[in-house]
């Protein structure tokens, strides 16, 4: 334990919450410890990430997370490393992942990389583009053929608010927010109910959830505390709140 807090303090990170798992020093880690697939540590290497960043060091082992790392510090590949590994291939069970980015630039983004990081595992990866035909290939009537969505909370709220709901998140099994300063900053009251709508579309009661950003915010830190059970706090470099 004295070993861990040490690397911790070596690398910046400071954590709360009960049962804080353990950081992972290198990528090959992941496989002896998490039974990820050289599949995936290929991708990762293929990246160019040789070593985790203090953020992915700590977020990767998997836990409903408050995280809070600069901007550049890879936040985007601590969130999809794990949900990666963990959705073990394709399924027809509709969205297991959903990723709410505050604009569609962001959203993009997140994309490409994790169609980089979860190459040839087979799994779907969408964003939604038109409304129009998002209803079409995510409505009840479709295939349920994909696994990870990308996306902003309007059009995501949109689809969920359509009489039947174009979109069942029932099968969620993660669901993270990235940049969630900018968001509840955005009109706290605004995101907050979309929040709750998507959040309560989320049924599955094994839901892990996260919550990303570049500052702590007080916000953030209280709809966390009162939101998310078994929480772990996880902030990288100096608070600066
Ligand atoms: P953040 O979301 O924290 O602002 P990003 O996820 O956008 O940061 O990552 C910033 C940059 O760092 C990206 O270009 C990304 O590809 C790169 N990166 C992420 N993880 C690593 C790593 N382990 N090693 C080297 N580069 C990395
Ligand atoms: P964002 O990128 O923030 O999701 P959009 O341009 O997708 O913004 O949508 C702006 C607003 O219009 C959102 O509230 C969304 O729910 C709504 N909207 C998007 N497409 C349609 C549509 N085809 N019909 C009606 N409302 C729509
Ligand atoms: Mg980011």
């Amino acid at each position: 334990q004295e070993k861990i807090n040490r690397f911790r303090n070596q690398q910046k990170i400071s954590v709360n919450g009960k049962d804080v798992p353990k950081p992972i020093e290198t990528f090959e880690e992941l496989v002896e410890t998490y039974n990820i697939s050289e599949d995936l540590l290929q991708n990762i290497k293929n990246a160019g990430y040789e070593y985790p960043t203090p953020i992915q060091m700590q977020a990767i082992p998997r836990r409903q997370i408050l995280a809070c790392a600069p901007t550049g510090s890879g936040k985007t590949a601590a969130f999809l490393i794990p949900i990666i590994h963990h959705l073990k291939g394709p399924r027809k069970l509709g969205f297991r992942a959903v990723i709410v980015s505050p604009t569609r630039e962001l959203a993009k983004q997140t994309h490409r990389e994790c169609l980089r990081l979860a190459e040839g595992q087979g799994l779907r990866v969408h964003i939604i583009s038109k409304i129009s035909q998002a209803i079409k290939k995510f409505g009840s009537n479709s295939s349920q053929k994909f696994d990870i969505l990308i996306t902003t909370p309007n059009r995501l709220v949109y689809l969920l608010k359509q009489d039947p709901p174009a979109i069942s998140l029932k099968n969620v099994e993660w669901l993270i927010v990235d940049e969630s300063d900018k968001l509840f900053e955005a009109g706290v009251k605004g995101f907050r109910d979309q929040l709750a709508v998507i959040y309560t579309s989320c049924e599955n009661p094994s839901i892990c959830r996260a919550m990303y950003s570049a500052t702590h915010t007080p916000v953030v830190a209280s709809w966390c505390r009162k939101n998310m059970h078994r929480l772990v706090g996880v902030t990288i470099g100096v608070r600066n709140t």
